[in-house]
């Protein structure tokens, strides 16, 4: 009796706070909202948070505050947002590495497919091979030679194990069979910081944080992972131009909210980030970035579910055929 006493205390408990979340639907957004990004400020995942978030506190009338929580690949700012109230209030904005991490972790805080709900796509942005401004090699085969014959000595940058700059670097590893020496940061904007001085040798990252570097000769870009060359990095061969064959990925970016997070709310979310990303000036950011806003189609919450699935059906067998795990 009591145990049922207490289960059906727990289960009105619930039923109260998911009406109180059911009408605050209605008027939502009241007050600020907190943007998590998994990665530390400064940096590419950082930069289109912040823009997107400028132009959609535009339209919700209330402000969207950016939260920088990283660490571990991504995995503490995701964790951080699924442990979060479902009522809007707190939202994520990740990348590919939250389909990654999945499989990468086999001891996450959070199960990825049931912890999130889902507002939509924001950006695919292409990732770039990059090293110091003084590193030797002069293209991408002769950055191959260079680093097949200086193997223990070369350090190549990533922002932690499920981050897209851990993925890249990889994918580039296991392209050329090299095993490097891997140095890991909160995010890849103080791992430029480490690059811009010297400290570490290569790092692959996305355009939203190597092309005003590359443009300004700061650093030295050996290729972009897009299946074509880049309008703003015209110079910059593909890496499958470059010789690396099948070399392409791109780095997806999500919005998502906890688990619970009502529909109506998620929905609003969801048109706010479709206005954001047709807003002149965000396209513009983008473009001159390297990149270019989802569709409307891809910024709904139907679509990101759809692309969480697939990515991590398409990861999944790549990671564990490698048997790298994080954890
Ligand atoms: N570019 C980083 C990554 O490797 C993340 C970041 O700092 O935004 O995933």
């Amino acid at each position: 009796m009591k145990i049922l006493k207490a289960m059906l205390g727990v289960t009105a408990a619930a039923a109260i706070s998911l009406l109180a979340y059911t009408a605050s639907a209605q008027t939502y957004p009241e007050r600020t909202i907190t943007m998590v990004v998994p990665f530390a400020a400064g940096g590419p995942t950082d930069t289109v948070a912040r823009l997107v978030a400028e132009s959609m506190s535009k339209d919700l009338g209330q402000q969207i505050v950016v939260e920088n929580v990283g660490g571990a690949g991504g995995t503490l700012g995701a964790g951080r947002v699924a442990s979060s109230d479902p009522d809007g209030y707190t939202i994520l904005l990740h990348h590919i590495g939250m389909a990654t991490s999945a499989t990468l972790y086999r001891k996450l805080a959070y199960d990825t497919l049931n912890a999130f709900e889902y507002v939509g796509l924001v950006t695919d942005v292409p990732m770039t091979i990059v090293a110091r401004k003084d590193f030797e090699p002069a293209d991408l085969k002769g950055l191959v030679e260079y680093v097949k014959a200086n193997k223990d000595k070369v350090t190549v940058a990533n922002a932690g194990i499920g981050a897209a700059s851990h993925l890249c670097g990889m994918m580039f590893m296991s392209a050329i069979q090299t095993p490097l020496t891997t140095v890991p940061y909160k995010g890849t904007g103080p791992a430029m910081t480490d690059l811009l001085g010297g400290q570490v040798d290569i790092m692959c990252d996305q355009t939203t944080n190597t092309t005003k570097q590359i443009q300004g000769g700061t650093i030295k870009a050996y290729a972009v992972t897009s299946p074509a060359r880049l309008d703003v990095l015209k110079d910059i061969p593909t890496a499958v131009e470059a010789g690396l064959p099948g070399f392409e990925v791109g780095i997806w970016h999500g919005i998502y909210t906890p688990k619970g997070t009502p529909a109506e709310i998620n929905e609003r979310l969801s048109k706010s980030l479709q206005i954001a990303l047709k807003d002149p000036n965000v396209a513009a950011r983008f473009a001159e970035l390297g990149t270019a806003p989802s569709s409307e189609a891809d910024a709904t919450p139907a679509a990101l579910k759809a692309k969480l699935e697939s990515e991590i059906a398409r990861w999944k067998p790549v990671i564990e055929a490698a048997g790298e795990y994080a954890d």
